[in-house]
């Protein structure tokens, strides 16, 4: 038997994360194509023929949530449109202060080294707040990164047929 208590962790701490995680789970079944891990923080490992993504999951914390100018909690996370900007609104005071708001990030590694290297290359994909913005583009990346070039299409030849 496999075991599940991850995802008990992960259900519990962010039931939101296990919600996303469905859309890219086949019939909904997270559990089959996603391996949890939560000893080092929230994270998630999902494989492809050639890749592993890893999804990195940090909550927000108070610190995050609190304001900057009067260090009140009545906070609102403010609509940027741009996740590298994260900006809360006090209701206390009415100013607005740069909060991390969580995280979640996503890395992509080689399944295996290049020829010649005993490493996995790496690269960076999207990351940003914890929220549905960041997961969208995580998911973009990803997809992005798995399609192939496609061999530019030879224009047909016309040979002449002179005799
Ligand atoms: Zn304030």
């Amino acid at each position: 038997m496999m075991n599940h208590k991850p995802f008990d962790v992960i259900k519990a701490k962010c039931p939101e994360f296990y919600e996303w995680l469905k859309e890219i789970s086949r019939y909904s079944e997270v559990e089959k194509f996603v391996l949890p891990d939560y000893k080092n923080g929230i994270r998630v490992y999902l494989y492809t023929h050639n890749y592993v993504y890893n999804i990195i999951v940090k909550l927000p914390t108070i610190k995050d949530k609190t304001c900057s100018y009067c260090n009140s909690t009545k906070t609102k996370k403010m609509d940027t449109g741009n996740t590298k900007e994260r900006m809360i609104f006090c209701y206390n005071c009415g100013k607005g202060s740069e909060s991390k708001w969580g995280y979640l990030g996503c890395t992509v590694l080689d399944r295996k080294p290049v020829a010649g290297e005993d490493w996995q290359r790496g690269r960076d994909l999207a990351d940003g707040a914890y929220c549905y913005k960041t997961w969208k583009e995580i998911k973009n990346d990803i997809i992005a990164f798995e399609l192939v070039k496609v061999a530019k299409p030879k224009e047909k030849q016309i040979t002449p047929l002179v005799k």
